[in-house]
């Protein structure tokens, strides 16, 4: 497929997600990477977003709890062009209730080629990136043949 490019702003929209076993690690990297992320727009499942409000006294918008759908909230805001870059720490070491929602976010995050950090250090290489203040396209593989077949009689 060809690819084609997409325009991710220098304010980029962040989803940010951790599991239970996971939170306390996010809750540390947002609070060193505070200055950083003020520049940006968050929004977060509903428990991690509430925790984050809190440590980094900023409004972030809420979606619902990642087990009541929150994962798949972000997954459809990411196929509408909505997100630029997830912040997803899942827990490796315990299955979760939503397992099928964990591996739907991750795969629609691949299907428009979003960054996905999955843990602290790929979190940390991307948010020390120059691209993270500058605009940036995002290239995106042409799905046209996919919207022409679903438009068809
Ligand atoms: P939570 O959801 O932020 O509401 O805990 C996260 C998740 O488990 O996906």
């Amino acid at each position: 497929m060809t690819a084609i490019a997409a325009e991710i702003a220098s304010r980029k929209r962040i989803a940010l997600v951790a599991h239970d076993n996971k939170k306390e690690d996010l809750l540390e990297w947002a609070r060193y990477n505070r200055d950083l992320l003020a520049h940006h727009e968050l929004l977060a499942t509903g428990t991690t977003g509430k925790l984050l409000e809190e440590a980094l006294k900023t409004p972030i918008v809420k979606l619902q709890s990642g087990p009541l759908g929150g994962d798949l909230q972000i997954g459809a805001k990411i196929s509408e062009g909505l997100i630029d870059f997830v912040i997803f720490f899942w827990d490796p070491l315990e299955p979760q209730p939503h397992d099928p929602d964990v591996k739907a976010l991750i795969r629609i995050a691949v299907v428009w080629n979003i960054p996905v950090a999955c843990n602290r250090a790929t979190a940390d290489f991307i948010i020390s990136s120059p691209l993270m203040s500058s605009a940036y396209q995002r290239a995106l593989p042409d799905y046209q043949g996919y919207l022409d077949r679903a438009r068809r009689p």
